[in-house]
């Protein structure tokens, strides 16, 4: 059983002198994992754009002018092929994300069904992110073959209605607790530099290091500011920030992957290296430069291959069976 944390408790991690807190993070860290390993994930966009939601940071959005051309749910066969490419460039999780509410039962749902069994045959670890699921299609997704499923909190309880006003954060928890039924392995984070204090960033970790049990994965963003939506203007988020949320992050939850994700592309190799030295250890690659969207930068494989040979680490093998 994983401890549990209050509010007072991670509140005492923020106010930690910086360095201590990267002291202590680190060690939790290499007492957890092996610290020479980051995981390689890479996004693929399976549907794109025209998505009803009105979350604030989103180039998918109908309700802002972003720009980006939406597209509908891919082919099984383009997005394996898309996949094993991204294999080839040592990727070991493959996350497919829909620009969507939530699932409906339909056709659309259906393909999604059969994407995932045929890019979990190639031996990757699957992750989707679609929307709000029910128990049903949780279900249904386990069967086949899905690995993990990706539902961020993104931010406080408090902060939330700022960001996103066509749900509520019971209903993310609510998705939460349909997959937990499941034995599909849960991807929960957030994202900073929305116009959050840092009571925001305390709360939404507690939330996080307190569910039953913690994810297994925490993917920490940094705002990728997109023009044409309300968040463009947002002031950047110093390195420090970063670092001590990723820190904060591996202390509360000891035995996840935390994912440096959204942002990266805009840190320097020893802003990134701190980052691992605090505890995240694992990234998103691209094979054309951008995560979801066009909208939101990526650095690419053979970028990131360079930065792990540099740094002495080395891409973590997928826990999923017959890679
Ligand atoms: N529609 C699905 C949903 O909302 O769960 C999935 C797709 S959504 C693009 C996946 C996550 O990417 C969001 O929850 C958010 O945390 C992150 N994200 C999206 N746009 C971002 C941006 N501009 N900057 C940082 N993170 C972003
Ligand atoms: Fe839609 Fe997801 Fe973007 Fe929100 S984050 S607008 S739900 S694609």
């Amino acid at each position: 059983m994983e401890m549990r944390w209050s509010l007072d408790e991670v509140r005492a991690l923020f106010e930690l002198p910086f360095m201590d807190l990267v002291r202590r993070a680190s060690d939790v860290h290499r007492a957890h994992h092996d610290p020479s390993e980051i995981q390689l994930n890479q996004l693929i966009s399976i549907k794109t754009g025209a998505c009803p939601e009105d979350c604030a940071y989103c180039s998918q959005s109908v309700h802002h002018d972003s720009g980006v051309r939406p597209s509908p749910l891919m082919d099984a066969e383009t997005v394996v092929a898309i996949a094993k490419r991204a294999k080839e460039g040592g990727v070991t999780r493959i996350c497919m994300g829909a620009a969507w509410r939530e699932v409906r039962d339909n056709a659309q749902f259906e393909k999604v069904l059969g994407i995932v069994e045929e890019v979990s045959a190639l031996g990757v670890e699957t992750c989707c992110t679609l929307g709000m699921l029910t128990k049903e299609q949780a279900r249904k997704l386990e069967a086949a073959g899905l690995f993990a499923y990706n539902h961020n909190l993104d931010t406080s309880r408090a902060f939330y209605p700022s960001i996103i006003s066509t749900r509520t954060y019971d209903d993310r928890l609510r998705t939460i607790a349909n997959l937990r039924d499941t034995s599909i392995s849960l991807c929960c984070g957030g994202i900073i530099g929305m116009g959050e204090d840092r009571e925001d960033r305390i709360s939404l970790l507690h939330t996080l290091a307190n569910l039953d049990p913690p994810p297994e994965s925490v993917p920490i963003n940094v705002l990728s500011k997109v023009p044409g939506t309300p968040l463009a203007d947002q002031p950047d988020v110093p390195i420090v920030e970063t670092v001590q949320m990723i820190a904060a992050a591996r202390i509360l939850m000891p035995g996840s992957i935390v994912r440096l994700a959204a942002g990266r592309h805009r840190l320097s190799v020893s802003d990134q290296a701190l980052c691992f030295l605090a505890g995240a250890n694992s990234i998103f690659t691209s094979e054309a430069g951008y995560m979801l969207t066009d909208a939101v930068p990526c650095s690419e494989h053979k970028t990131d291959r360079a930065l792990l040979d540099a740094l002495g680490l080395r891409p973590k093998a997928p826990a999923a069976s017959g890679a």
